[in-house]
């Protein structure tokens, strides 16, 4: 039998998790649904100098948004517990321990005045990415250089130290990646890194190697930016002698900004009026604040059809998927290679065929919503009205009532354009026959007597109709374009219609032909 497939989403608490983070967590959850197996989530809190108040909190609560519950959790404990790192801090120094015994780490007593000093000398010498690494730990103060006694008596002594992954010299390191294929890496161009910090945390390579072992993790699926320290982790798995059960990798593209050129940034997001996160978040520390695709109005399961599409694809036409679907058609030969381009209408586009899909009942719950907060009542029935035809216009729930406003009050205001060009002496005409013929009308207001009553309305005044329309619609909606206004006018009434056409007339000024 194989073996259960278990993968993690392993954020760190230090801010708000973005769209990149969001997509993370949504593919290990499809793949291990996929897969039938576990999705697990930890949360990466050891460097603590980044910690962010809340960010936990919103993690945990994005993912409730977007209806991905991770099987194993610090709100689920499961059997590998704890899953918060700061709560597992005494279980990673034996294991950097028994890389120092084995030869494969080293302590490092150096300064960070020292560190800088090597750094400076590194760069006068022209060297272009100063590091601390197999040629230049020679010359730094480490268990390597010092005399074992030396060592012993400053480890005694209680001298600050930290413990550094010892690089190979020469050495090809390969990792076969889901995505990219075969990935090598030569070991000189890796530093020699931290495992374990003077504060006795385990820095985040160690601490995610040790734990993603521990919890039985099968697959590591993560952002592309990781890629550069998946060598060092091919090492630690190796020298912790883990290999044979080392997880594959799958390294997710990168999504770039709307133009394509680099990273997506939250400053883009900005810039461009965007979200960026899944729901809204105050930076604590700069009291920054960012509205998230949630309060703008996506729905979650438009966000996740929409999320699911940045970088991957099914590979036909079916665009509108649900999660139960999105789990079934999911693959990880079908994420690419290359960055997706952030796009925006892609998200609003998705959220309107969700919006559509809607029944005029649940969208009516909205509107209700909506109007009660400006103190209007509103009937069931009337409101599904509004919503039935307000719906093929609008992108978020707010749009039913933002562009359905003159459905229920009476427009002040006309826009200046249209009625500088369309309104004159054959509209003033026309409607006024109109409102008389609906003054006059006793039978029942519908979209086809109300249209027929126009018709004849442009007809006694040898006008056509066509010329007119737009005018007709400033005259009863405020504006020149809109959803069908036959449908529009049953809603609004007859007798509210006969107001609306008076105060058109009386308003505004017929210019000179
Ligand atoms: N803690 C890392 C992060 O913040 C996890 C990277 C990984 O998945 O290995 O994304």
């Amino acid at each position: 039998m194989n073996k259960e497939v278990r993968v993690r989403f392993a954020p760190s608490p230090t801010g708000a998790l973005h769209i990149g983070g969001v997509r993370t967590a949504l593919y290990n959850y499809l793949f291990a649904k996929k897969n039938q197996g576990k999705f697990l989530l930890r949360i990466e809190d050891t460097d603590q100098t980044r910690f962010v108040k809340g960010a936990e909190e919103y993690i945990k609560e994005a993912l409730e948004w977007i209806g991905i519950t991770p099987d194993e959790s610090p709100w689920k404990e499961g059997p590998h517990g704890p899953y918060r790192q700061s709560e597992r801090k005494p279980l990673y120094m034996q294991y950097a321990m028994d890389l120092v015994e084995k030869g494969h780490a080293y302590y490092a007593f150096d300064t960070s005045e020292e560190l800088d000093a090597m750094r400076e000398r590194l760069t006068a010498a022209r060297v272009v990415s100063p590091q601390y690494n197999s040629i230049t730990r020679t010359q730094m103060k480490n268990s390597l250089t010092l005399p074992e006694d030396e060592v012993k008596a400053r480890l005694e002594s209680g001298d600050p130290y930290v413990i550094r992954l010892k690089v190979p010299r020469k050495e090809e390191i390969r990792l076969n990646d889901m995505i990219r294929g075969w990935v090598m890496v030569h070991s000189n161009t890796l530093d020699d890194k931290v495992l374990m910090k003077s504060d006795g945390m385990p820095t985040y390579h160690l601490a995610n190697i040790v734990d993603d072992h521990l919890m039985g993790i099968t697959h590591v699926i993560r952002g592309e930016e990781w890629l550069p320290s998946a060598p060092i982790h091919v090492l630690l798995y190796r020298y912790l002698g883990w290999e044979d059960t080392m997880p594959q990798f799958a390294h997710l593209p990168l999504l770039l900004k709307p133009d394509g050129n680099g990273k997506l940034s939250k400053r883009d997001a900005d810039k461009n009026g965007f979200p960026i996160f899944p729901m809204d978040w105050t930076d604590p520390r700069t009291g920054d604040f960012s509205q998230g695709f949630r309060q703008a109005g996506y729905f979650p399961d438009a966000f996740v059809n929409f999320l699911a599409f940045l970088g991957w694809n099914p590979g036909d036409n079916q665009e509108i998927f649900s999660m139960e679907e999105l789990i079934n058609a999911f693959s990880v030969e079908r994420i690419g290679k290359s960055g997706t381009k952030f796009d925006i209408n892609k998200a609003k586009w998705f959220n309107e065929q969700y919006l559509k899909a809607k029944s005029n009942h649940d969208l009516a719950q909205y509107l209700i919503e909506d109007l009660k907060q400006e103190g209007i009542e509103i009937l069931q029935a009337k409101a599904e009205q509004i919503v039935a035809i307000m719906k093929e216009r609008a992108t978020f729930p707010s749009d039913l009532w933002k562009e359905g406003r003159f459905m229920l009050i009476a427009p002040t205001e006309f826009d200046e354009k249209v009625a500088a060009k369309k309104w004159n002496e054959d509209v003033v005409a026309v409607l006024t026959a109109y409102r008389d013929a609906l003054d006059k009308f006793e039978g029942e207001f519908t979209p086809q007597s109300a249209k027929a009553m126009l018709e004849s309305a442009a007809e006694s005044q040898e006008i056509k109709l066509g010329k007119v329309m737009q005018a007709v619609r400033l005259a009863v909606t405020g504006v020149g374009a809109g959803p069908d206004l036959m449908e529009i006018f049953t809603i609004i009434g007859k007798d509210e219609l006969i107001k609306r056409i008076d105060f058109a007339l009386n308003t505004l000024e017929v210019k000179a032909k």
